[in-house]
């Protein structure tokens, strides 16, 4: 038997789909599998499932799905980050309402072509939902693989996602793809994992490259070390009797459709009296404020929030502003303070309105 055979052969042995039940597993429902799949992105399994749980009862077909506003989409992602999903989310949903008669397609292309699904993903709806023989290749595969075999090439270049992309076909169970495709995932994210795989009791060890060569912390490689860009955004909480001004934010930028206190970003953390300074000047400021005097009630502590490519610092001024001030500017809205958790806010703005609870 060759490395290959033997490699797929002792994983199958190994895997016991009953030790890790979760409720996506047992099911063939392609919208459901999805949903988890796209959830589960950049997100570990416990902090998924309460979500995945909200949308499945939320909206049980994809057809609800489609037909929510995309608020309520957002209001009930809140929290899991990265919102891109959210609206691909939404947006996938409607193109299978509009263009699929609200049938979730069948065919790794179809699916692969809907919005925010990558070759992972359709390869785990496919496998999943209807047995198709597309092997995935995530984060798990990437670190078993690479150890196993001890291959060296970055998992983050072009030449070495082929290389894997390959080796994970030829190594697919093609009569059992699901079986297989939950074996190597589990086994990654269960045993084979990034800082203690448990080499010692592993089924694998006397073939395992990198653990006959003592190289398991090596691999998998990665070529790019992603530099996180610092940002320094300064809310003004613009309270005026009962209400607060909060608009949505739009363009590119990250948070895209959530909503935000009017906002400042300057290039560099800016402090105490520097820090009006820097603001008062700001083009932002002025289009606010117009030369009126301001009066700044409190500053708040700092906060943080890490994304994949970069560091947000963010500070948030309380102001009282006079009734007449505001009104239909900047795309704000004046809202009941009380009514504030109805909307969907960024993690850096909903930690700041968590604390100003108490
Ligand atoms: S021996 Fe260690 S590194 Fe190799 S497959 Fe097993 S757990 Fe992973």
């Amino acid at each position: 038997m060759n490395k290959k055979t033997f490699f797929t052969k002792k994983l199958l042995e190994w895997y016991h789909p009953d030790e890790r039940p979760l409720p996506w597993k047992a099911i063939k429902n392609p919208y459901f599998i999805w949903l988890s799949e796209i959830i589960l992105q950049q997100t570990r399994v416990q902090q998924g499932l309460p979500y995945y749980n909200k949308f499945t009862q939320k909206y049980p077909s994809i057809t609800d799905l489609a037909n929510a506003p995309e608020d309520d989409v957002f209001k009930l992602w809140e929290g899991l980050g990265y919102y891109s999903r959210a609206r691909n989310l939404h947006f996938a949903a409607q193109t299978v309402a509009n263009t699929h008669q609200g049938v979730f397609p069948t065919t790794y292309a179809d699916i692969r072509a809907l919005k925010g699904v990558g070759d992972y993903t359709a390869a785990a709806i496919a496998s999943f939902a209807y047995g198709l023989p597309y092997a995935v290749v995530d984060g798990n595969v990437y670190r078993v693989l690479a150890r196993y075999f001890g291959i060296k090439t970055p998992i983050d270049s072009t030449v070495g996602k082929k290389e894997f992309s390959v080796l994970a076909d030829e190594l697919l169970a093609r009569k059992q793809p699901a079986l297989y495709n939950q074996a190597i995932m589990d086994f990654g994210a269960t045993h084979c994992t990034p800082k203690t795989p448990n080499c010692s009791t592993c089924l694998h060890q006397k073939h395992c490259v990198a653990f006959q060569t003592d190289q398991v912390g090596e691999l998998p490689v990665k070529s790019k070390k992603i530099k996180k860009k610092d940002r320094f955004f300064y809310y003004l909480v613009l309270n005026k009797g009962t209400e607060v001004y909060i608009r949505k934010r739009r363009g590119k930028d990250i948070w895209a459709s959530l909503y935000e206190f009017p906002l400042i970003e300057l290039d560099k953390q800016v402090e105490g009296f520097f820090l009006m300074e820097a603001l008062e000047a700001s083009s932002a400021w002025k289009a606010l404020f117009e030369n009126q005097p301001v009066v700044v009630k409190l500053v708040s502590r700092k906060y943080k929030q890490t994304l994949s490519h970069q560091k947000i610092n963010a500070l948030f001024l309380e102001i009282e502003i006079k009734p007449s001030f505001f009104d239909e500017k900047n795309n704000m809205i004046a809202i009941d303070r009380k009514k504030i958790k109805n909307f969907a806010f960024p993690k850096i703005i909903s930690n700041y309105l968590e604390d100003k609870k108490d």
